[in-house]
């Protein structure tokens, strides 16, 4: 099962040989002229693939699908999911397709996956495509995402394929090669409980402790293991989106992983000023997915995997019931703690019983003051090291803190130095900012201009060092413009 692929990567096909039910063998759609767009030389160092040998015109063949290394058996993965709430049974790779496992020298197996190679047997409507546009999108957001130290998958190249895809407007097409400790998802789950196969639904809960949760199998119950470890990783993993004010944009529970990783950079975007209800995704008219909705929308993703795990847990429905709803608690409160002990990290509090409302109080007044997130944290280490011109700039009302600056400073103990230091290890100042992604998308594609891509990869690559000259990838946009996202890219 195990092959050398020629660009000295072990490959091996685990999914597609264990769960035929789960897949369908696919070959990628061969692009009329494919180029290189960008090709993440530290991921392919990691994953023991040669940069080099994947930037010749062979190696772009590999990456885009196009040239099928011996031993990789490219599938079309099944899925179903909750859509905005709405089931669908059956969605699955439409314009996707699952590689091969790779082997890193780390010994660590990951997915190598393409998106926009072309239509599958689950593409429905779609044209299995995808625009050069979105897929920088995900490769500048996904970086950012793993600078940021938050589980996500990664993105290895962008390709563009040389012919045109038809969305409101012609655009140029693109295949995006991405990375992810695997594809399985609650809508994985949910595909599989779906047959009626029970016996499908333990192998593939098998395979996912021991590839993402080995230690549920020591668990006395292993099922109920799983569905806790799967929560412990989301609970965390949302968390961690809140203290950066990512918005995903569209968490139904076919992106919702098993391995606790962000997946699918669709309509997702970081906020800038802070309000609990931003949205970006133009489609998501009733806040579904909402900033300060995705824990509790997390909650219920997880719902629908428990659902799938019920037989497996315990023969007595209502017993399986009763655990599963515990664990669905607990994810409640871990991510709550987790969120907690962030927020105290990020505001270097001194731990104390009232944090919570303090930091609620906290995010109350960056709301009702309409100020930046990222800058408002940031720019607490220079407060503490005794710089308050920053804290005048948070709102045009230069009183408006006075009181807060107080009550905060009585909060923080120790080495003011010290402590600036330290929230300055997990205040980012440098995140993918929306007025800088849109303008070098639109430099990418409609000018064919990469440095401003590349120049804003720079800054968010090291998202906690501040840098001399990139003062510009700090600042919030001027212009407070409403910010959309489109789906459907
Ligand atoms: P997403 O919103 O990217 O998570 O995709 C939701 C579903 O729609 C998945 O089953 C995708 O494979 C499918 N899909 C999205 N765009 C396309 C497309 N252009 N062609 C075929 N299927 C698509
Ligand atoms: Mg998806």
């Amino acid at each position: 099962m195990a092959a050398s692929a020629g660009f000295g990567f072990v490959v091996e096909h685990r999914y597609a040989s264990e769960f035929p039910e789960l897949a369908v063998e696919w070959a990628a759609a061969t692009p009329p002229e494919p180029r290189l767009l960008v090709l993440n030389a530290p991921l392919a160092e990691q994953l023991g693939l040669d940069a080099e040998a994947l930037a010749t015109p062979e190696g772009v063949s590999t990456l885009v699908g196009a040239n099928v290394p011996s031993g990789t058996v490219p599938v079309a993965q099944a899925y179903a999911g909750h859509q905005f709430g709405g089931y669908s049974p059956r969605l699955g790779d439409g314009r996707a397709l699952l590689l091969a496992e790779l082997i890193g020298p780390d010994g660590v197996r990951r997915d190598l996956h393409l998106k926009g190679s072309g239509r599958t047997p689950f593409a429905r409507g779609g044209d299995g495509k995808a625009a050069v546009g979105p897929m920088l999108r995900e490769y500048v957001i996904s970086e950012a995402m793993h600078a940021l130290g938050i589980p996500t998958t990664r993105s290895l190249a962008v390709i563009a394929t040389g012919e045109m895809v038809r969305r409101e407007t012609p655009l140029p097409g693109a295949v995006l090669a991405r990375v992810a400790a695997s594809h399985l998802r609650v809508g994985t789950f949910q595909y599989a409980a779906a047959t009626g196969e029970p016996e499908l639904v333990r192998r593939l809960a098998d395979h996912a402790i021991e590839r993402h949760h080995p230690a549920a199998a020591d668990a006395p119950n292993r099922y109920l293991g799983l569905l806790e470890a799967v929560c412990d990783a989301q609970a965390d993993l949302i968390a961690r989106w809140l203290l950066v004010g990512f918005v995903h944009g569209v968490m139904n529970t076919d992106n919702t992983t098993i391995s606790g990783e962000t997946i699918d950079y669709g309509p997702c975007a970081f906020m800038d000023r802070y309000d609990a209800g931003t949205v970006f995704s133009s489609i998501d008219q009733g806040g579904r997915y909402a900033y300060g909705n995705q824990v509790r929308i997390g909650q219920w993703n997880l719902a629908r995997l428990a659902e799938t795990l019920l037989p497996l847990i315990d023969d007595d429905t209502d017993r399986a019931v009763e655990a599963a709803t515990a664990v669905l608690q607990a994810y409640a409160e871990r991510s709550s703690a987790a969120w907690l002990d962030g927020m105290r990290a990020k505001l270097g509090l001194t731990p104390a019983d009232d944090d919570q409302e303090f930091v609620e109080r906290t995010l109350a007044l960056l709301q009702r003051e309409r100020v930046d997130f990222t800058s408002f944290f940031r720019s607490l280490s220079s407060v503490l090291r005794g710089d308050d011109s920053p804290a005048a700039a948070w709102s045009p009302d230069p009183t408006a803190f006075t009181d807060w600056v107080s009550e905060w400073r009585t909060r923080v103990s120790g080495d003011p130095v010290t402590v600036a230091a330290s929230i300055d290890a997990v205040n980012p100042v440098y995140i993918p900012r929306n007025h800088l992604v849109e303008a070098a998308l639109t430099a990418a594609s409609e000018q064919g201009d990469l440095a401003p891509l590349h120049a804003l990869l720079d800054a968010v690559q090291q998202p906690f060092t501040e840098r001399p000259g990139l003062e510009r990838y700090a600042s919030a946009a001027t212009d407070a413009w409403p910010y959309v996202t489109y789906c459907g890219t």
